[in-house]
């Protein structure tokens, strides 16, 4: 079940942020910091860098029907009107659309118009100012009565409009029509913006427009239902749906939803709503730090949080479990602290695959509650991903055929730190570090080893060098990192723009995950195995167990024949008796033949290999497959969601849990 949970939406995200802004951001929107109470508002439909799935007229309802209006900058609202029905209403921009199959669709300013009935965005305003909108809907009812389609709107002055006009001409025949049936002069024709927004009924009807520059338009449940929720394109939230009209963009929606609301909808999601009580409270006060810490993560979108793995995983009132609720409300008050202050970074994933790792490793930063732990109760996930050297070609086409992919950087852990990949186009490998040696392949996390149809052990010479350690961990010398996403979002504020952060989220959605394969020791130790294999029997079925190799010559007899007709076999090397020999590969390597020094070269052929016991063997020059074999889903910094859920069964409580994996912090 977990492990549904992080193949799916959950585990993984991260965090970054300052505690201290949020607060400082509280006081001066004036709201309440009462524990989980704090308002946050998630994105659910909007445009960004990466994703876009803004709306361009959705529906709202509620059981008791909705109030829509809008709320000015100190957060107080003002109703505009209220619809008492469960019937829907549809919000939409002010631009042009037509009837189609009972809906409305957006359709072009010009064009034929057959089909149904189409709405533009000219309108007439009639009349001056309103004081308020009572007294702007008293008049709307009045026109109405005569026959008028009118309606209130609100351009931060409240005013009476009628019409949905497809141009000009059209308008001006209206504002005609108006003045001849009210006699009134004071009407002037309203023309398009991108700023508007409409709220029509069922059948089509204007219920309002609204333009303000300033204040912010939402839509809330009428209070009745309990819990009183209001349903966004047929799925129930908490709170109040926002909706907001952005530059090159569909309407961005969005839930305002407290604190403590938005972890009922989030932590089921997030690591399984029947998990052990323990390690659902443990993720509830984790996730909580996350949210506060990271408001305003996407703030040039309008919101705070969007709903995904990109922040965290949020799916609204559908997701929530009663008792889980009950256990977020006995914690939301919490806090993780370090050195007496909240920390400033709060991490967690699915899956460490054994141990969690420094932050160091993964994206460069430090910091003492960021270690690397053991994580003796999680069960380990693990895995295996091969990919065809033309895979690895086409995600880096500078490098040409690609002649390998090696190891050159293990951390402590076992996780891979520095990776180099050689191609045929570059003398020198290309290098990737920490959590490039990840994401560059899409792989569930740094905890691997490499295994090649071309292994072979051999001794006496020297493998591809790691680059030397930089200071900054991350980058590395002439190497191809470019810094991995989750460094940026270190660097990320409540203020950030939310452009980097979605650029993450490309990254970070493909490549959320995290494992790997035992320790430095184990794969030192496998690899004598197989080396003892190899140069003895030759019997693949000796050879060592996951990281076997397969030189065993049987498997490669079918590649060679049918290459045979395309380059001729290279002569037969005699590998030097090793002493200490290491895995390699053979490719661009001198040998001693019986005429001489020879480079063994081309992509298709194989050699031949006669061990100190007179084995015979046949390997790929240049490996054709790569096969990485890991533990663990996620970066494995901070908090494993595995591992809390097996720390929760062994009757630890969150609170352990918590100072468990976030080394010295306490939660009080
Ligand atoms: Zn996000």
């Amino acid at each position: 079940m977990i492990k549904r949970s992080f193949k799916k939406a959950a585990a993984i995200i991260v965090s970054t942020v300052l505690l201290t802004a949020v607060f400082c951001a509280n006081a001066e929107t004036g709201r309440s910091t009462a524990a989980g109470s704090e308002i946050i508002k998630v994105g659910l439909y909007y445009k960004g860098s990466s994703v876009n799935t803004a709306q361009s007229v959705f529906d709202v309802s509620a059981q008791s029907g909705v109030t829509a209006g809008f709320e000015n900058s100190e957060g107080v609202f003002t109703e505009i009107f209220t619809h008492n029905s469960p019937s829907p209403l549809y919000v939409r921009k002010d631009a042009y659309y037509q009837e189609s199959g009972g809906g409305l669709k957006e359709t072009k300013a010009s064009g034929s118009g057959n089909g149904g009935r189409r709405f533009g965005p000219f309108h007439i305003k009639i009349g001056s100012d309103h004081p308020d909108a009572g007294s702007a809907l008293n008049n709307v009812s009045v026109f109405r009565q005569l026959g008028i389609d009118a309606y209130i709107a609100y351009n931060d002055a409240w005013q009476v409009w009628a019409g949905s006009c497809m141009d000009e001409e059209e308008a001006n025949r209206l504002m005609l029509d108006i003045k001849n049936q009210l006699g009134e002069a004071g009407c002037e024709i309203i023309k398009p913006s991108s700023d508007r927004i409409v709220v029509a009924d069922g059948q089509h009807q204007t219920m309002c427009i609204f333009g303000s520059k300033s204040a912010l338009f939402q839509v809330r449940p009428v209070p009745g239902a309990d819990p009183a929720a209001v349903n966004i394109k047929g799925k129930p939230y908490r709170g109040a749906v926002e909706v907001r009209r952005l530059p090159d963009s569909d309407m961005t929606v969005i839930n305002v939803v407290t604190v403590r609301e938005y972890l009922y909808g989030n932590v089921p999601p997030e690591i399984g709503g029947r998990s052990p009580a323990e390690a659902l409270k443990a993720q509830a006060v984790v996730s909580r730090m996350y949210a506060l810490n990271n408001r305003g993560k996407h703030g040039s979108s309008g919101f705070d949080l969007c709903a995904t793995t990109h922040c965290q995983v949020y799916k609204g009132l559908s997701v929530e479990v009663p008792e889980c609720n009950k256990l977020i409300d006995e914690v939301c008050d919490r806090m993780i602290t370090y050195d007496g202050k909240p920390v400033e970074h709060v991490y967690y994933f699915a899956s460490g695959g054994g141990s969690t790792e420094d932050i160091r490793n993964v994206w460069g930063s430090s910091f003492p509650y960021l270690v690397s732990v053991k994580d003796d109760y999680e069960k380990i996930y693990t895995w295996t991903k091969t990919l065809r050297a033309s895979d690895i070609r086409s995600k880096l086409p500078e490098l040409g055929n690609i002649l390998g992919v090696t190891i050159t950087r293990t951390a402590p852990t076992g996780r891979v730190t520095q990776l180099a990949v050689t191609g045929s186009s570059r003398g020198e490998p290309l290098y990737f570090s920490n959590e490039r040696c990840r994401t560059l392949f899409g792989l569930d996390s740094q905890l691997y080893t490499i295994t090649t149809d071309a292994d072979i052990f051999i001794a006496g010479f020297k493998e591809i060098p790691a680059l030397p350690e930089t200071n900054s961990a991350g980058a590395g010398g002439n190497s191809a990192d470019t810094g991995g996403s989750e460094t940026k979002r270190e660097n990320e504020g409540p203020s950030t723009s939310d452009k980097g952060a979605e650029n993450e989220s490309a990254e970070g959605s493909s490549s959320e995950q995290d494992a790997g394969n035992g320790s430095a020791g184990q794969q030192e130790s496998q690899s004598d195995e197989e080396v003892q294999a190899e140069q003895g029997s030759g019997d693949p079925d000796t050879a060592g167990s996951g990281n076997g190799s397969r030189q065993s010559g049987e498997e490669d007899e079918a590649d060679e024949k049918k290459q045979a007709g395309e380059e001729p076999a290279l002569p037969a090397v005699v590998a030097p008796v090793a002493t200490a020999p290491i895995k390699t590969q053979l490719g661009g390597k001198k040998v001693a033949t019986a005429s001489g020094v020879k480079t063994v070269s081309g992509v298709k052929n194989k050699v031949t290999i006669i061990g100190k016991d007179g084995a015979v063997n046949k390997a790929a020059v240049v490996p054709e497959t790569y096969t990485f074999t890991g533990k663990g889903w996620g970066h494995a910094v901070g908090m494993s969601q595995e591992g809390a859920i097996g720390m929760a069964k062994a009757g630890m409580t969150y609170e352990e849990i918590i100072m468990h994996y976030f080394k010295g912090t306490k939660v009080e």
